[in-house]
């Protein structure tokens, strides 16, 4: 039965870098949750950051380009935590590699999980276009990264590569 990776937030851990979950109910969830489907992690959290922490931007651009080493995340106090979104976004992978993962359902619009909408970098609210970290490596690896707001489709794209395994042969 193939996994999936979900935002520890979204599942109610109070994970956030101000201290809060961003619980999302939904049947599709309590169906992978009672089928032994979900594999959780923060991201940040499991790079070492601390619960609460600062709220941190993409400093003017988007997940894939702090991957390149073109641009940083920045905490709103000035401090540069590329390296813990880095590590996070790494732990992630390591977790969806270990567990042959091939669908992911993140957080919209974090600066670590965010599938198409990041926050612009200048803590004023605004959303731009863009993914966040772990999104851009995850992706870059092959898996299909979906938001909370898209799990009709991220079911559809988990059955679709059941039905794959199944037609392949490969058992996991
Ligand atoms: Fe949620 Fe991802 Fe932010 Fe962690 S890094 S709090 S899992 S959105």
């Amino acid at each position: 039965m193939n996994k999936v990776l979900i935002s520890a937030c979204l599942l109610g851990d109070k994970v956030r870098y101000d201290g809060k979950s961003l619980f999302t109910s939904s049947d599709i969830l309590q169906e992978w949750i009672d089928k032994g489907r979900i594999i959780s992690i923060c991201p940040e959290v499991s790079s070492g950051m601390s619960i609460p922490r600062a709220p941190a931007e993409i400093n003017g651009g988007d997940g894939y380009d702090v991957l390149e080493g073109i641009i940083s995340v920045m905490e709103n106090t000035g401090n540069n935590v590329t390296e813990d979104f880095l590590r996070g976004a790494n732990n992630a992978l390591k977790l969806c590699k270990a567990n042959e993962i091939t669908v992911a359902v993140l957080a919209e619009f974090s600066p670590s999980c965010g599938s198409s909408s990041v926050y612009s970098g200048d803590f004023s609210g605004r959303k731009v276009n863009g993914v966040g970290v772990t999104a851009a490596l995850l992706t870059s690896n092959g898996i299909k990264v979906f938001s909370q707001h898209q799990l009709t489709e991220a079911n559809k794209s988990l059955a679709l590569s059941e039905e794959y395994h199944e037609i392949c042969g490969i058992s996991y």
